[in-house]
C-alpha cells in the first residue's frame, strides 16, 4: 500500500517517482555486485555505538556511509570490505542504507517540512512508511552501457558505468562548492569512451556545448538505477501540493546525529552500573544498549 499520512489525519496516496539524481548520488536480500548477481547480508542489521560516532570524524557523507557499509555488510558470508563497498553502485548503497535504517530506527520516517508556497509557510509534520517504496527490479545489469548524443547537430556516441560508492566519494567536496563542476568530474570518471577517446576530463567536458552535455546527462540519468523518492505531500493550511525529495543517505545519517546526542550519557550510565569498558559498550548494538539502559531504569524505579 502507498499512503502517506499527514499530520491532521488526511491519508494521502502517492506514488513514489523514481528520479535518477546527480546532485543526492546518492539501496532487497539479494542485490546485484558488479554484474553479478551475489547474496549480500546484514550483519545484525544494527548500527552499534561505534557506527554512530563515526560520523563525528571529518568524514564526508559517501565516506560514513561507506564505513557503514564496510562494519554492516556481508557477502558471500564474508565482510563486503572496503574496497567492495565502494564499487556498490549508488542504487545498491541506497537500499542497503534503506534497509539498515529500518532495522535500526524502524520503517517509518518522521519529518518536519515547511510549505513554500506564497503567503503561506506553514510548518508541519509528516510521516512516511519506506516499505510502501518501490524498489525497481533490476534483473539485467550490463557494465558498460552505450548512448548516443548530438554534438553540432552530429550523433556521437559514447560508452559509461555506472556511478557507484567511489565516484559519491570522489566529488563529495566538490558538490557542496560547485555542482556543476562535480557534475563533470562525475561524468569525466563514468565516461568510458567518447567519440573514440578512452578517457575525458572535466575541463575537455566542459568545453562541449551546453546542449550536448544536457543530452549526456539525460542519456545517464535514464540508465542509472540512483533514485530518489519525491514524495507528494498535501499543505493542511492552504491544501497546496508539496514535493519533499527522499535522499536515504543523508537522512539516515542526520537522524543517526541527532539520536547520537544521548550516547555519552548512556555510555556513561551502562560503565557506572555494569563497570564495562567504554569500547565494550560501544561495542554494543544501539538495540541491545538501549535494552540493558532500560534494565538499569526499571530497577531504579522500583
Ligand atoms: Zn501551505
Amino acid at each position: 500500500m502507498n499512503s502517506l499520512q499527514v499530520n491532521n489525519g488526511d491519508i494521502h496516496t502517492i506514488k513514489p517517482v523514481l528520479r535518477p539524481s546527480f546532485s543526492s548520488i546518492l539501496s532487497q536480500d539479494e542485490y546485484l555486485f558488479r554484474c553479478e548477481k551475489a547474496r549480500v547480508t546484514l550483519i545484525d542489521g544494527f548500527i552499534n555505538g561505534n557506527s554512530e560516532i563515526s560520523g563525528d570524524m571529518n568524514i564526508s557523507l559517501p565516506q560514513w556511509i561507506t564505513g557503514i557499509l564496510e562494519a554492516r555488510v556481508k557477502i558471500k558470508d564474508k565482510s563486503i570490505e572496503k574496497e567492495n563497498a565502494l564499487l556498490l553502485s549508488v542504487a545498491d548503497r541506497d537500499l542497503l542504507i534503506i534497509n539498515l535504517r529500518m532495522m535500526t530506527f524502524g520503517h517509518e520516517i518522521r519529518g518536519i517540512t515547511v510549505c513554500p508556497h506564497q503567503n503561506c509557510g506553514e510548518k508541519f509534520d509528516f510521516t512516511f512508511d519506506l516499505t510502501s517504496l518501490e524498489i525497481p527490479h533490476t534483473e539485467e545489469r550490463k557494465e558498460l552501457l552505450k548512448a548516443t548524443f548530438n554534438r553540432n547537430k552530429k550523433p556521437v556516441n559514447f560508452s559509461f558505468r555506472m556511478p557507484n560508492g567511489s565516484d559519491q566519494e570522489a566529488i563529495a567536496d566538490l558538490l557542496s562548492v560547485d555542482s556543476y563542476e562535480a557534475f563533470l568530474c562525475l561524468v569525466s570518471r563514468c565516461v568510458v569512451n567518447i567519440d573514440g577517446l578512452s578517457c575525458v576530463s572535466p575541463e575537455i567536458l566542459s568545453g562541449f556545448p551546453e546542449n550536448s552535455l544536457t543530452d549526456v546527462e539525460k542519456a545517464i540519468s535514464k540508465e542509472m538505477l540512483s533514485f530518489d523518492w519525491d514524495i507528494k505531500l498535501l499543505c493542511p493550511e492552504c491544501e497546496n501540493e508539496i514535493i519533499s525529495t527522499l535522499d536515504i543517505q543523508s537522512f539516515f545519517w542526520k537522524e543517526i546525529q541527532i539520536a547520537k546526542d544521548d550516547l555519552w550519557n548512556e555510555v556513561h550510565k551502562l560503565a557506572f552500573y555494569y563497570h564495562w569498558p567504554e569500547s565494550d559498550i560501544l561495542a554494543l548494538s544501539r538495540w541491545k544498549r538501549k535494552m540493558y539502559l532500560n534494565y538499569i531504569n526499571n530497577h531504579i524505579n522500583r
